[in-house]
């Protein structure tokens, strides 16, 4: 694996321990393990981070607000972690670039896809915010079209609540429900699995791009999966 997207959702970096939206030690632990991983000579690591730890525009919507007013307020959520990630992972001298899907001068850069791949190339780690800017999406779908945009080799989804890969059924609510080491897109499809959003299951299926689910929050996870080494669930 040379050039990776890793995806995590905002809520990796909250803790219910603190009743932070930002935890952190738990953001300084997710740096650590990003900057560790990176001292693998030629990886190049885009981040996908999400904003659900902030604001879910379904939440708003529900409410009654109007839905692409309220996905752009969970889009301005996913800006605000990327901050909180970017100056993490610099603390531990890895450089990083923030690169938005919405223009904010000030803040980052805009999302610009030869720019992106520079920066990877040249071994900074590029956390994409604001998902695609598009309302109506989740950040699954912009980890996937990104990753597909930059050519990377596959869609590291780091998990966060304790499921460590693809289960049968929610092993939560099931625990007889048993984890697949690989599954097809086509089965994830069918059995409706809660891997990603469907939309990017089905983008990722039609552009031939695995994900490997994992948990992100397990101390060495990240490398080992950065390895190849068959920890969660591959879907291909
Ligand atoms: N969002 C959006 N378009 C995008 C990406 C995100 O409108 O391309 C909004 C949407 O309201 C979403 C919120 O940003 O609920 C936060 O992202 P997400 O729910 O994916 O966060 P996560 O669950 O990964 O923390």
């Amino acid at each position: 694996m040379r050039r990776v997207v890793l995806k995590m959702s905002g809520e990796a970096l909250a803790s219910a321990a603190s009743d932070e939206t930002i935890d952190a030690s738990t953001v300084d632990f997710l740096a650590r393990e990003i900057a560790s991983a990176m001292e693998r000579g030629g990886l190049e690591l885009a981040v996908v981070v999400g904003g659900g730890n902030i604001w879910r525009g379904a939440t708003g919507a529900m409410a009654g607000m109007n839905r692409a007013n309220s996905d752009l307020m969970g889009m301005l959520g996913t800006v605000i972690n990327a901050l909180a990630l970017q100056d993490a992972i610099e603390s531990h001298g890895r450089p990083t670039r923030v690169m938005s899907a919405i223009g904010m001068d000030q803040v980052c850069e805009p999302y610009i896809r030869r720019r992106a791949v520079r920066h990877l190339e040249k071994g900074r780690v590029t956390i994409f915010a604001a998902g695609m800017g598009n309302p109506y999406f989740t950040t699954d779908t912009p980890a996937a079209q990104r990753a597909a945009e930059v050519e990377a080799d596959i869609v590291l989804k780091g998990t966060h609540g304790g499921v460590d890969g693809v289960y049968s059924a929610d092993p939560r609510v099931h625990p007889d429900a048993q984890r697949y080491d690989e599954i097809s897109f086509d089965d994830v499809i069918a059995q409706n699995l809660r891997v990603m959003d469907l939309t990017a299951i089905t983008f990722c299926k039609d552009n031939n791009l695995p994900i490997r689910v994992f948990d992100l929050m397990a101390p060495g996870n990240l490398g080992r999966a950065l390895d190849g080494h068959a920890v969660g669930t591959l879907v291909r």
